[in-house]
């Protein structure tokens, strides 16, 4: 049978950008339902770091509207490059202190709080707010980012006591080499801690390429989700 077939030229068998897309959110669905949760719950947002403004702008054309990036350099310089899409940026790195102030020029959250420093200095009295998530540390590294378990109420207080900063939840990476579903059942416990100080703060981000089942059997709200729609990243530049 003659049939036209349009391909890839690169390899007949790699999944498109759009293909692992729609893997992807077809994974969230299936655990979603697992959950016993509504999907429309759950926020996915695609980790851009390492690739240009031109991923972003496919990924906007697949209907992605919620981004994330590590590094501020970078993140901003995207962000204003694709000034002309709705995009939400998500920072979700280690942030320095003297940087917290800029990031709140492009991006509506920050998802590695952990430091009263750099807590202090991403505050504002301008009266604009910006999402904030505290970042737990689920190591004894403490090179890892995030705060020990013990240190979540006095962070929590911290935020709650900082102009500017809206308090969503807790952040967290489950640590390599473990299995994942009880590092995020720890973290849905300090999710109720962080609550009894600020019932507000309901939102979970947890959940990469590949955990995010496991996040979301255990109340992940936000996924952070990387090379399983991108593919295999390019090494830092
Ligand atoms: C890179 C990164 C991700 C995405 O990781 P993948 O394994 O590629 O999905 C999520 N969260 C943080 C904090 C990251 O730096």
């Amino acid at each position: 049978m003659a049939t036209t077939i349009s391909m890839s030229p690169i390899s007949s068998s790699s999944p498109s950008l759009a293909e692992r897309l729609d893997e992807v959110r077809a994974g969230v669905a299936a655990a979603a339902a697992e959950a016993g949760r509504g999907v429309g719950d759950i926020t996915m947002i695609v980790v851009t770091k390492f690739y240009p403004a031109s991923l972003l702008r496919e990924l906007y054309a697949l209907g992605v509207r919620e981004v994330g990036e590590n590094r501020h350099q970078e993140a901003q310089a995207k962000a204003a490059e694709l000034a002309d899409l709705d995009l939400g940026w998500n920072f979700i790195g280690q942030l320095q202190s003297k940087k917290a102030k800029q990031v709140r020029a492009y991006a509506h959250s920050v998802h590695s709080l952990d430091r009263a420093s750099v807590i202090e200095a991403l505050g504002s009295s301008d009266g604009t707010t910006i999402e904030c998530f505290v970042q737990l540390n689920l190591t004894d590294d403490p090179g890892r980012g995030g705060v020990q378990p013990a240190d979540l109420e006095r962070t929590t207080e911290l935020v709650l006591a900082t102009p500017g900063l809206e308090l969503l939840g807790v952040m967290a990476v489950a640590p390599v080499g473990e299995e994942p579903r009880p590092a995020f059942v720890r973290v849905r416990e300090a999710s109720e801690r962080m609550r009894r100080l600020a019932p507000g703060a309901r939102y979970i981000s947890t959940g990469m390429s590949g955990d995010y089942r496991e996040a979301i059997l255990e109340g992940a709200t936000h996924l952070r989700i990387g090379s399983a729609i991108t593919g295999n990243r390019p090494t830092a530049g």
